[in-house]
């Protein structure tokens, strides 16, 4: 053999093996990577809630860890930050949508039919810029901010009366979610804080939670509370607003709160906005942040955001058993 057909073998030869060389180690990450993918993270893996088709992840080992963290902390080390309407409260009965605190009001007899057109309008008008999915939450701010300007006058116009609160809840659609009185009542057996952050209406917030028997001495509502004049009538409403969008400046308000929880470094929080995920910012030292997002609305458009976001996101989920589970392990 000549030099050159030496040169040539020789290329061939380490060709192949590098076609060889190459391939294997392809096959062997894309085993890998098959299994990795299949792997069930342990923790998630003894939770068969976590099995139900309304439960997405982006990343399951991070939640693996998180899981890990709280579980680790335990229940002197946890704390839960929440939102509550379409949170803690149903979004859907069989397809039919359960109000807000503000719904609640709006639909109430105590408003006149001319005043609960003027609110539907408002919520035909608001409500989709609220979940535009093609929106970034700066632009929407203006917006959530004449909603409630424009609603919030309307009620104030109809003079609401303090008595008849209990009453219109009572009369009211409004349902909480499936296992709400175990994650209640386990969060207030193990003195775990809540902080309840709500854009909603503080007053019907409170009168749901007293009525559904939850509202446990462990719990603090932050959200819009009615003003009432010396007759009980409604003249405005108390402090800074707390819109869906501007929950940074309503947490930084509570930062007093949270000092005092300085050692509650593990945090479970709940939302169903993108404007909920800010609810923790007030809070100056974490450890574990276990974000859980309810997408209720638009789930095809806003799957992807919610993902990136929230560490699990429920679809459609009307229920706290996937918290719950959670809880039984933390706890
Ligand atoms: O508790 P949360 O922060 O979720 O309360 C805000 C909710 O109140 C939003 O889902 C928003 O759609 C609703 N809302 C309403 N009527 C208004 C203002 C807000 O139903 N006038
Ligand atoms: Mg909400």
């Amino acid at each position: 053999m000549d030099r050159m057909a030496v040169v040539k073998v020789g290329a061939a030869a380490s060709a192949s093996v590098c076609v060889l060389v190459g391939g294997l180690a392809l096959t062997q990450y894309v085993v890998a990577k098959k299994k990795r993918a299949g792997k069930k993270t342990k923790i998630i893996e003894m939770m068969p809630q976590f099995e139900k088709p309304t439960v997405h992840m982006r990343d399951p080992e991070r939640v693996e860890q998180i899981i890990c963290g709280l579980i680790k902390g335990g229940a002197s080390k946890l704390q839960i930050i929440t939102d509550f309407d379409m949170t803690i409260s149903k979004f859907a009965i069989n397809g039919k949508r359960c109000p807000t605190c503000h719904n609640i009001i709006d639909n109430c007899k105590l408003v006149t039919e001319e005043c609960r057109q003027k609110l539907l309008q408002l919520k035909h008008k608001y409500y989709p810029i609220e979940i535009d999915p093609h929106l970034t939450m700066e632009e929407k701010f203006p917006f959530m901010v004449e909603w409630y300007f424009k609603s919030h006058s309307l009620l104030v116009e109809q003079r609401l009366e303090k008595d008849k609160l209990p009453e219109v809840v009572r009369e009211s659609d409004v349902a909480l979610r499936e296992g709400y009185e175990q994650f209640f009542d386990c969060l207030h057996q193990h003195n775990v804080p809540v902080f309840i952050f709500s854009a909603g209406l503080g007053d019907v917030l409170e009168e749901i939670m007293r009525q559904s028997a939850v509202y446990h001495p462990n719990i603090k509502v932050v959200s819009n509370f009615m003003d009432f004049d010396d007759n009980g009538v409604l003249k405005g409403f108390k402090g800074e607003l707390i819109h869906v969008y501007n929950k940074h400046d309503g947490a930084l308000r509570n930062t007093e709160y949270f000092k005092q929880l300085r050692d509650n470094s593990n945090i479970i929080l709940l939302g169903d906005s993108m404007g909920d995920l800010s609810m923790a910012d007030g809070v100056p030292n974490v450890e574990n942040l276990l974000k859980i997002g309810f997408l209720n609305d638009k789930v095809e458009e806003r799957l992807d955001k919610y993902l990136d976001s929230y560490d699990i996101v429920l679809v459609k989920d009307e229920t706290l058993e996937v918290p719950n589970a959670i809880l039984q392990k933390v706890l």
